[in-house]
């Protein structure tokens, strides 16, 4: 595994990249996307930026020349209206996680989807596969997006039955209500909802029995890293994925879009378990 470099110091030619979200006190980018920069030498640093006016927001990164941006919560659905230009899968998706400024004009993109294919394959085949998608928000979107992808069918729960038809609708599932899943065929069940997120770490989105008939978890909340749906899952000797894995591939595909380079992955997910390690 290769290490961070040491000696650097901003200077006058130092590039400015970014994550806009409210709140982001907690975000792990700026540990994952620095070390990047360190490692392959490029004079840039990457802040976060407790937003809550976008469009100021946005008039000040072109101002700034600010390079590349990631989005969060509250953010990635209202940005594409003051973007210049948006990559058609996150326009399908109807998010952007992603912003890259070039030349002053600003493109939205969608990384999460791509991020949430790379982590599920880590550990599975896709192609054709039997999807049970727990949640119908933003993140949901992107999860959809990917699985289509992969020529897999999907069915779509949410505790708001009519966003689960709204989506379903939209990718061609079928769906139903949180309530609605027992008994359901699955191969992989995706946890998007934040059920289970600290500090309600004992909360899980459907009963345990759900997951008999399934191979495969991913849950998306990844604070805390391991929920209880993926300890449920673990002790039914069910393959897991952590929403670290979707956070990691997500933030590497952002890194490739800015810096045209290939992201030093071990060393980004190295920077994630020590960012994580110093908030616990
Ligand atoms: P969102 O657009 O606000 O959607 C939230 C979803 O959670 C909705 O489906 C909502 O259902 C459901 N939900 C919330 N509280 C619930 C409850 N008490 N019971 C049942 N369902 C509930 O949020 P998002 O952007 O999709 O993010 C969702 C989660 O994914 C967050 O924890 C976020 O941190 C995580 N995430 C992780 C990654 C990663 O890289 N690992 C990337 C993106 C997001 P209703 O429609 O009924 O409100």
């Amino acid at each position: 595994m290769s290490e961070a470099r040491a000696e650097w110091h901003p200077d006058a030619n130092t590039t400015l990249y970014g994550i806009l979200g409210h709140p982001v006190r907690h975000s792990l980018s700026p540990a994952m996307h620095n070390a990047a920069f360190r490692q392959q030498d490029i004079n840039a640093v990457y802040l976060a930026f407790d937003v809550t006016d976008l469009r100021d927001a946005l008039k000040g990164v072109k101002a700034l020349h600010i390079k590349g941006l990631s989005v969060t919560i509250p953010h990635k659905e209202e940005i594409i209206a003051h973007l210049d230009h948006i990559d058609p899968v996150a326009s399908r998706i109807g998010a952007v996680n992603t912003v890259v400024n070039r030349q002053g004009i600003l493109h939205g993109y969608n990384t999460d989807w791509i991020g949430a294919v790379a982590a599920l394959e880590e550990v599975t085949t896709l192609q054709g596969k039997k999807a049970l998608v727990l949640g119908a928000g933003g993140s949901a979107r992107a999860v959809c997006m990917g699985l289509r992808e992969k020529h897999c069918a999907i069915h779509i729960a949410n505790r708001t039955r009519e966003r689960a038809e709204r989506l379903a609708s939209e990718c061609g599932a079928s769906w139903s209500g949180l309530d609605g899943v027992e008994g359901l065929e699955a191969d992989i069940l995706i946890n998007t909802t934040s059920v289970g997120m600290s500090p309600n770490e004992d909360a899980i989105p459907v009963h345990p029995d759900v997951l008999s008939h399934v191979e495969t978890v991913m849950d998306l909340v990844y604070s805390p890293a391991e929920t209880r749906l993926l300890r449920e899952a673990r002790t039914r000797d069910i393959a897991v994925v952590s929403g670290l894995r979707m956070l990691l591939h997500q933030a590497a595909a952002q890194f490739e879009l800015w810096t045209g380079r290939s992201a030093p992955a071990d060393l980004m997910e190295q920077a994630l378990q020590n960012g994580l390690s110093q908030k616990a």
